[in-house]
């Protein structure tokens, strides 16, 4: 469902934009709609009233919440129901956050994501987004919204940009602190570009993970072919254009994406730029074979990227002795229909990965010293 067609409903009901804002702020931030300055009473019109609480029934039962596993690090991890028996996961995190996820599966397939294995199996509506939203908000608060769970945000436009605009005008979220993670499509910073100046600009992640177009490309199969020259380009576009710092996300994985020569492109690729480098040592799922480097490992490249002038964080991805990562609950709890045969994806073994970091490894040195 989208929140236009519950803004509709409300329409339809005899509601005033200004009842719609009131509903919905409410709605969005888990308030009670008994709740305001003023009572609903003398403030909706009876026919809005009378019709109310199926309405809210129904977009409470957009998101339910199935089952929470809170982690040592303060986050807490919640597998969500959504209607037509499907599932997602969103991450309460330490510090008033929230991961929500903004498709079911992924189409992308990044080889070492447990959500990408299975391709796209459905979009989540736009009011699926809020709701998501709204049922974290029912267990603390939340103050900063990422959209960094399962799913491509890229891949699902109208739906994420109209949750955001709902989120930062209603839902008492700050516009920097909605943060929009792409792996990159000219179609999405396009769109980000182009909002108009009175509409919620998010602050912008974006999912780099090696500085080779090649492996980056057997990395993020499906995602859309820009090279990641061309990604910076466009993050440091938006980043001048917002005020907001791009954070770049990188996971780390022994052995593939942890080499002195990715950390020179990284250096290449973001010295003098508006950005903030996050590396994110991965967390190893038993069904995918790529490994974590040590955190010592992951400390020293961190040191050195600052030392070269590249602002960096390392960082934990919240929830990791609760399951491997983003994906992993949904893939252990639902039970896949019988029915539905899941979309290949040419699976890449960390083996092959590791080749051809080492064969691109020569490419790389000679072209660094004019060879
Ligand atoms: S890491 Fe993100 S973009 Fe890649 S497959 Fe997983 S959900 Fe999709």
């Amino acid at each position: 469902m989208r929140i236009k067609h519950i803004r509709q409903r409300l329409a339809d009901l005899g509601a005033k934009p200004v009842h719609i804002q009131r509903v919905l702020r409410l709605w969005a931030q888990a308030l009670p709609q008994e709740g305001g300055k003023r009572r609903p009473e003398d403030f909706l019109p009876q026919s809005v009233r009378e019709g109310l609480d199926a309405l809210l029934a129904e977009v409470g039962g957009l998101a339910t919440l199935r089952s929470a596993h809170p982690g040592a690090d303060g986050s807490e991890r919640l597998l969500v129901g959504l209607s037509g028996g499907q599932t997602c996961e969103s991450v309460l995190l330490p510090r008033d956050g929230l991961c929500v996820s903004s498709q079911v599966g992924c189409a992308v397939g990044c080889v070492f994501c447990m959500t990408g294995q299975d391709g796209l199996l459905r979009q989540i509506g736009s009011a699926e987004i809020v709701a998501q939203v709204a049922l974290a908000r029912t267990r603390r608060p939340v103050k900063k919204v990422v959209f960094m769970g399962m799913g491509e945000p890229s891949h699902n436009l109208d739906n994420v940009l109209e949750a955001i605009d709902l989120l930062g005008t209603l839902g008492n979220i700050g516009h920097k602190n909605l943060v929009f993670s792409t792996v990159g499509d000219p179609r999405a910073f396009e769109r980000l570009l182009s909002l108009p100046a009175d509409r919620v600009k998010p602050a912008l992640a974006l999912s780099l993970h090696s500085t080779r177009a090649e492996l980056r490309a057997r990395l993020l199969p499906r995602a859309a072919p820009m090279t990641p020259e061309e990604l910076v380009d466009a993050g440091e576009r938006y980043a001048r254009a917002t005020g907001y710092p791009i954070q770049y996300q990188w996971t780390l994985l022994e052995g593939i994406n942890d080499s002195e020569a990715e950390m020179e492109g990284i250096v290449r690729l973001l010295h003098g730029k508006y950005a903030l480098m996050n590396l994110i040592p991965y967390n190893e799922v038993d069904a995918l074979d790529f490994k974590r480097p040590s955190w010592e490992r992951a400390a020293e490249m961190a040191r050195w990227l600052h030392r070269r002038g590249i602002l960096t964080k390392l960082r934990h991805s919240a929830g990791q002795d609760v399951d491997g990562g983003c994906g992993q609950l949904r893939a252990r709890e639902s039970a896949r229909p019988a029915h539905r045969k899941p979309v290949p994806i040419p699976l890449v073994s960390a083996d092959t990965l590791r080749a051809v970091a080492d064969s691109v490894q020569p490419l790389a040195d000679r072209a660094r010293e004019g060879g």
